[in-house]
């Protein structure tokens, strides 16, 4: 799948909202990403796995991790797509960590699926949290990197496509300057 069929998938299903907002950090952006949207149809959410999946179609995944709630969806498809069991991670008292019964064996070769990176901290914290039970975290990947490829998460990392949108303290933000009334999507009405 190309960069621009995915951008464009996002667009129509209004995932990707272009103007000026106030993301949950606080922070300030041009682009809003609301990844639920664009995984509400099976079927896309099966492309977009299946295109994931190409990229480690050799790389003997045994297991796919995601952080929860984000990339459950996508993580899902990916194990699918490739054959391999599915398990996700969830924060307990501010430490993503495996519950629910599941577990990872020693030497065991890992993807960690997300469906956005924004700083990459979620994805970082499962590859952490996986490899000091002894996994072997191979890759990360996600179908979105908002971070210009910046986000770092310990492992080599790939994603379906890649923006440069910064999220800015409203103090610098030019919009505000300009005195452009920043919104918060969650509380729009859309029609
Ligand atoms: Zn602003």
């Amino acid at each position: 799948m190309q960069a621009e069929a995915v951008i464009e998938k996002f667009r129509k299903t209004g995932a990707l909202l272009e103007g000026h907002f106030v993301l949950t950090s606080g922070l300030h952006s041009q682009v809003y990403l609301q990844c639920a949207l664009v995984l509400q149809r099976p079927n896309d959410a099966e492309e977009f796995g299946r295109s994931i999946a190409q990229h480690f179609q050799t790389a003997n995944i045994q297991t796919v991790a995601s952080p929860a709630i984000g990339g459950i969806v996508i993580g899902y498809e990916v194990a699918r797509a490739l054959g391999a069991r599915f398990i996700w991670t969830e924060r307990q008292e501010g430490a993503m960590i495996l519950r629910r019964g599941f577990s990872v064996s020693a030497g065991e070769k890992i993807l960690v699926v997300e469906d956005v990176v924004t700083t990459g901290g979620s994805t970082r914290e499962t590859v952490t949290a996986l490899q000091a039970k002894g996994a072997e975290v191979v890759a990360a990947a996600s179908i979105i990197d908002r971070s210009g490829a910046k986000a770092d998460v310990g492992v080599p990392r790939i994603a379906l496509a890649t923006l440069d949108v910064p999220a800015v303290d409203p103090a610098v933000c030019e919009l505000c300057k300009r005195g452009e009334p920043a919104v918060k999507p969650g509380s729009r009405k859309t029609i």
